[in-house]
């Protein structure tokens, strides 16, 4: 097993910060990952575990091992009439899955159209997007227990769902590699969620009927008019979560802000961040080559150069801002390293 030395992440991170990470190893496969697992550098040293770098801020160089995740594989476990439980390398690009999921008429996953990454961060933050998260399609995953080698699975129980939350995100994280995980799709009687307006719309603007193809279209096409394609902009897509107050919290916010962006869920109201930052007048804020993204508040950019701390330093200044204001404690949805 060749571990890289002095091995650059800048074309690894989609924020585009240039950062280098003292040890890199590609992990193809299950038998690699126990060969790393054995060495010496991995013994001694700190790691990190790298999908597609969608949702990662690097600060600094990394002065530990980085474990870059390429395993591949698409393969039909179990198939009824009605479902398909299909396992998938946790290194196959996220998108890629979602087109061949549609292409064989499979449904659950339209939603989550054109998320960046990979398929083994998919379960990290329940990745969600109009209306739909990935607990609702999960059916289990492998992955690798980075102290023994060992193969664990995980069911949605085991994996502790949340909004953008999971078990690997906080008590297991950077503990164990995701190997493998597996879905549960439709074949027929597809679910269709198109709740969220801007589908709707997209779809009576194309003059087509609601099904997986149509919908995943419609997603790509709203996506692609509001949001900074990292390959020209560097971003990691929402860099906050939408913080969830109490009713009794809310209820004092709404007499102070009556136009807040506001919806119902289990133990209060989420409210919109990019709302919240947006009121505040950062949407578009730009400091030489860094800033607020012109059409999206919530979204953080490097327009070329940037350093991941003036990054940190400026969501840190907007957290502030947002618990002065609101009383209101924003959380970093994006891990920092
Ligand atoms: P990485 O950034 O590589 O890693 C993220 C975290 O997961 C890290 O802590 C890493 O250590 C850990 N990790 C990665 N792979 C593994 C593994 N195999 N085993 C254990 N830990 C692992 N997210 C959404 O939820 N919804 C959206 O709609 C959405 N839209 C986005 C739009 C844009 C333009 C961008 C840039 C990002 C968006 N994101 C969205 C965030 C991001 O794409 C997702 O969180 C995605 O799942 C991250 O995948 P990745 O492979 O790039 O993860
Ligand atoms: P949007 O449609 O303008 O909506 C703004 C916010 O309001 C979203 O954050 C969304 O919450 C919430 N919202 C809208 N309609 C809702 C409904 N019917 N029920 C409950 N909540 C509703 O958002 P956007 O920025 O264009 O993003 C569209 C979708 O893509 C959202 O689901 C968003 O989460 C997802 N997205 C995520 C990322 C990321 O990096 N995490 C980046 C881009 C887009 P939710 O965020 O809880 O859905």
């Amino acid at each position: 097993m060749k571990i890289k030395e002095n091995f650059d992440l800048t074309g690894h991170n989609t924020f585009g910060i240039k950062v280098s990470s003292k040890y890199a190893a590609i992990i193809k496969n299950e038998d690699h990952l126990r060969a790393v697992i054995d060495t010496e550098i991995f013994k001694q040293s700190s790691r990190i575990i790298l999908g597609g770098g969608s949702n990662v801020l690097f600060t600094k160089d990394f002065e530990g091992l980085t474990l870059m995740n390429e395993i591949k594989g698409v393969q039909v476990k179990e198939e009824s009439e009605n479902h398909v439980i299909v396992q998938v390398g946790a290194g196959e690009n996220w998108h890629e899955f979602v087109l061949h999921a549609i292409q064989n008429g499979w449904g659950g996953i339209e939603n989550l159209s054109l998320i960046p990454g990979s398929v083994g961060a998919s379960p990290m933050q329940n990745i969600g997007a109009y209306g739909v998260e990935i607990k609702d399609v999960f059916y289990e995953l492998e992955a690798m227990d980075l102290a023994t080698g060992e193969i664990k699975y995980f069911d949605n129980q085991a994996c502790a769902f949340g909004y953008r939350e999971s078990v690997f995100k906080k008590a297991l994280k950077d503990q164990y590699f995701i190997t493998r995980v597996t879905y549960k799709l439709t074949k027929q009687n597809h679910k269709l969620n198109t709740s969220y307006g801007a589908i709707e719309q997209e779809l009576a603007k194309n003059g087509v009927v609601a099904n997986i193809e149509n919908i995943s279209k419609a997603v790509i096409a709203i996506r692609q008019s509001k949001l900074p394609d990292p390959a020209k902009i560097g971003n990691a897509g929402s860099f906050f979560k939408n913080p969830v107050v109490q009713t009794s919290q809310f209820e004092v916010l709404q007499k102070s802000f009556p136009n807040i962006v506001h919806y119902p869920v289990e133990g209060g109201e989420k409210l919109a961040a990019g709302w919240l930052i947006d009121q505040l007048g950062w949407k578009g804020k730009t400091f030489k080559n860094y800033g607020v993204h012109k059409n999206q508040a919530l979204v953080l950019v490097n327009y070329g150069g940037a350093e991941g701390k003036q990054l940190f330093d400026l969501s840190g200044k907007i957290i502030d801002e947002v618990k002065k204001t609101y009383n209101v404690e924003l959380e970093r949805e994006v891990n920092i390293y």
